[in-house]
């Protein structure tokens, strides 16, 4: 029966994007057969590997004097406590900040976060010594997990920014310095339900009121960003390892979660936060979602370019991989299926039937890395049978091998997520064969 329906995938149409793999010495010399993929890697090692605000978010993270965390590295001050989210303040431009000792091992990376946010925005940063208490001011500690407050904090012995264990990578200090420069989770945002849904019924009970949307949120013009540095990702207070939060349109899935650095839209707030361009006599007229910064010129997004972003190449989010317009029976694969997939990909394919027709996935091979506990926390497949934005079940492992699904409409969809790191993609992904029925 397998034999025969494997057959009938490899005489089948092949409906996937067909690129040549990567100029990487990796998979080159995986393809050439010269060496061997590395042991599979330690659980603990790989648990180290995920996002350390990810985690966090699995606990109930306690900040300063065992205060539980709001949204899991927020810690509130008592009026925002009482207000619930409300406008945070702003610093004058100029921000000061002390690097104590119990951080001194994060040094470099501490201030290498901190020239990301001062050459992407108009913020000054000045470094204090430790026992500076002149005024309020950041102060970088090791304490337990990753957290900060939200906006300047009125006190002179400054207000503490936590670097915890596993938490010293650019893109989370970076994440939690926008805190304190005054930024929400960007999923709190009042126009956050028209670009992602809330899947209540995966939260942990009790953990609802993270997901809650701000009172006084002034979004300034710049519009909602699923890749800004500040957005959750898709598991966070999960208790089922299913999804908690979905984008409403599923091509844009991968892009939320991200931990590199500030997206162009999280750079363009905190240029009109802080009113970057307020000094320019000439001001240019950005198009295509570019914006003047402190020297007057247009910063445009990716995909545009031009002194005036001008001319438009791709969107902003850019494209997403997999095939997304497929409308004959056929196999669909992994990319490079059956050598290794790349890490760090989110790829989609959409399948759609003639109406009246409904779709019928059946999986041969089906192999990404293992689960752990609840949740697959690297690499996954989700199958989507009734809902363009809500998969039926993310699954890992070999959990869906030579299983078979089908529509209650005439749409599929399947999405693959790879981790970011190469060494979790040491498996071969999926084959399946698409019929209508
Ligand atoms: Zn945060």
């Amino acid at each position: 029966m397998l034999v025969s329906s494997l057959l009938a995938a490899a005489s089948a149409t092949i409906l996937n994007d067909t690129s040549l793999p990567p100029p990487d010495p990796f998979y080159a010399a995986v393809y050439n057969g010269t060496t061997l993929p590395p042991p599979e890697p330690f659980e603990e090692a790989m648990l180290a590997s995920l996002d350390p605000l990810e985690r966090q978010l699995l606990t109930s993270a306690k900040g300063e004097n065992g205060v539980e965390l709001f949204e899991g590295d927020i810690m509130l001050s008592d009026e925002q406590r009482e207000s619930r989210k409300g406008a945070s303040n702003l610093w004058p431009g100029s921000i000061y900040y002390v690097i104590t000792s119990s951080s001194s091992a994060d040094r470099n990376i501490i201030l290498s976060a901190i020239n990301h946010w001062r050459s992407r925005s108009c913020l000054r940063f000045y470094e204090r010594p430790e026992s500076y208490n002149s005024g309020p001011h950041l102060r970088f500690i090791r304490s337990s997990g990753c957290w900060s407050y939200v906006g300047r904090q009125e006190r002179n012995t400054g207000q503490s920014i936590s670097i915890g264990q596993g938490c010293n990578t650019l893109g989370i200090i970076a994440h939690e310095i926008g805190h304190a420069i005054g930024f929400w989770h960007e999923q709190s945002r009042r126009d956050r339900d028209s670009y992602i849904s809330v899947l209540t019924e995966n939260i942990l009970s009790g953990k609802e009121h993270n997901f809650r949307v701000e009172n006084n949120e002034n979004a300034l013009g710049v519009p909602y960003d699923l890749s800004s540095l500040m957005h959750y990702g898709g598991f966070s207070f999960s208790s089922n390892g299913q999804p908690t939060i979905v984008t409403n349109d599923v091509l844009l899935a991968g892009k939320i979660g991200q931990r590199n650095g500030l997206s162009h839209r999280d750079r363009h707030l905190a240029n009109e936060m802080y009113r970057c361009s307020e000094r320019c006599v000439c001001i240019p007229r950005c198009r295509n979602g570019g914006f003047v910064d402190r020297n007057c010129r247009c910063i445009c997004p990716a995909g545009t370019y031009g002194m005036f972003c001008d001319r438009r190449y791709y969107s902003y989010y850019g494209r997403t991989c997999g095939n997304q317009r497929i409308t004959r029976p056929g196999v669909i694969k992994s990319r490079y299926f059956p050598s290794l997939y790349p890490p760090n990909e989110h790829c989609i394919w959409k399948v759609t039937a003639p109406t009246g027709k409904r779709v019928r996935i059946q999986f041969h091979t089906a192999r990404v890395i293992y689960r752990s506990g609840v949740r697959c926390p690297w690499d996954w497949i989700a199958v989507h049978t009734n809902s363009d934005s809500r998969p039926d079940r993310v699954a890992c492992g070999s959990e869906l091998q030579n299983t078979a699904f089908t529509t209650t409409g005439n749409r599929l969809v399947v999405e693959m997520h790879s981790f970011r790191e190469r060494y979790a993609s040491l498996q071969t992904g999926f084959n399946a064969t698409i019929t209508f029925v």
